[in-house]
């Protein structure tokens, strides 16, 4: 089966982690801080902190930004269901934005008539979570606009977009955000087996994150409610969680950051070649979006009859090609219809979703496989 997406590791990668499995240090070592350097200095955010996962990074991000049960959190029905549960975490109320046709992001518009639906019934969202579906950007500038004169923070949830930029600047460089999010799951650009990281210009941001990531525990005097007693001495001063990540897991992090422009150079060649080899098809490629370098996590096309999708990803997945759905619309889920949200919510997501696929897309996908994908698809449409 060629799988929708897979891990690149190579020898320098298990030297890596092996060199951390023969020293002092498993967890806690000196890989952690390394990694956050290296992302700080990929994506120009000052302040870099690395979880077990970005689930984690989107909770503590939350936390950092105060959200809480009296809080009203509204982000993207076209995700992963984590970009969601965070809210939920911190016993938020969340609502979703219906998303642009062509992207899957977002949209702009129904946004801002949504924040003055909201504003008029005094309920404005306190955060907003955008999220760079397959690697694009959402566009931040207009979503800065908006949380200006709507008065909300903003978390990019950028789990896809590692590596990706938007305006000549790398996602995660956080000027129009708050917080940004990466995931380093094995499927993502680059990995970490499971991990994370949140990245923010704001140092109280980032202290308030490294605190909740080991416990609420800090061994800084200067945070401490009273002299330190001695060397041995902590202090709880929240209660936090344990999301670290691992020594073994940064260093396999670090190794791969090494090759992170060659991973995308790759994935936006094939990208490319996708859309030459499906033109012409009755289906529609990625939008392109001038100024937004898609970090291409994913190749999501739409059907134009979405009737076929059944049996178009069938017979995909029959000839051996592992093609996946991204995303089935959050709102639509039990635990969120329990809540209160059903299938008619938001119709743009819905049709989104029941017309797209997601073709294999990796650094090691071959041009050949590119083609065999190809002929099955027409084979099928
Ligand atoms: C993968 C993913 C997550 C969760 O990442 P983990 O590192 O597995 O916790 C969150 N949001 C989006 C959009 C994702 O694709």
């Amino acid at each position: 089966m060629i799988p929708y997406g897979r891990q690149h590791i190579n020898q320098a990668d298990i030297d890596a982690v092996l060199q951390v499995l023969q020293s002092d240090y498993l967890t806690q070592g000196p890989a952690v801080p390394a990694f956050e350097q290296r992302l700080c200095s990929l994506t120009g955010a000052s302040h870099a902190i690395a979880m077990n996962s970005a689930t984690s990074a989107l909770h503590l991000a939350c936390l950092a930004l105060g959200v809480n049960s009296a809080s009203r959190v509204w982000t993207s029905p076209i995700s992963f269901v984590a970009s969601a549960n965070a809210a939920r975490y911190c016993g938020a109320q969340i609502d979703f934005v219906d998303v642009e046709a062509e992207t899957g992001n977002v949209c702009i518009q129904a946004l801002r008539t949504k924040l003055e639906q909201a504003r008029a019934k005094d309920a404005l969202p306190n955060v907003v979570i955008a999220v760079h579906l397959a690697g694009l950007s959402c566009d931040m500038q207009q979503l800065r606009h908006l949380s200006a004169e709507f008065d909300f923070r903003i978390i990019e949830d950028a789990s896809h977009a590692v590596g990706g930029q938007y305006l000549g600047q790398a996602v995660g460089c956080c000027q129009y955000s708050d917080i940004t999010v990466f995931s380093f799951h094995p499927v993502k650009i680059i990995t970490t087996a499971e991990g994370g990281m949140a990245l923010t210009n704001q140092p109280e941001l980032a202290q308030q994150m490294q605190l909740l990531r080991s416990h609420g525990i800090t061994r800084e005097e200067s945070q401490m409610t009273e002299p330190a007693h001695g060397p041995w001495y902590y202090q709880q001063l929240q209660l936090g969680y344990n999301y670290r990540m691992t020594d073994l897991q940064a260093a396999l992090g670090l190794s791969q950051s090494t090759r992170l422009a060659n991973i995308i150079a790759r994935r936006q060649h094939l990208a490319r070649r996708y859309q030459q080899l499906l033109a012409g098809l009755p289906l529609d490629c990625p939008a392109q979006p001038e100024n937004i370098l898609s970090s291409y996590h994913l190749f999501i096309i739409r059907l134009h009859d979405k009737a076929k999708r059944k049996a178009v990803f069938e017979g995909l997945r029959q000839a051996g090609i592992g093609v996946n759905v991204h995303y089935i619309p959050i709102h639509t889920q039990p635990y969120y219809q329990q809540l209160g949200f059903d299938w008619g919510d938001f119709p743009i997501a819905e049709d989104f979703y029941e017309r797209i696929i997601s073709l294999p897309l990796y650094p090691e996908l071959t041009e050949q496989q590119q083609d065999f994908i190809r002929e099955q698809l027409s084979a099928w449409l």
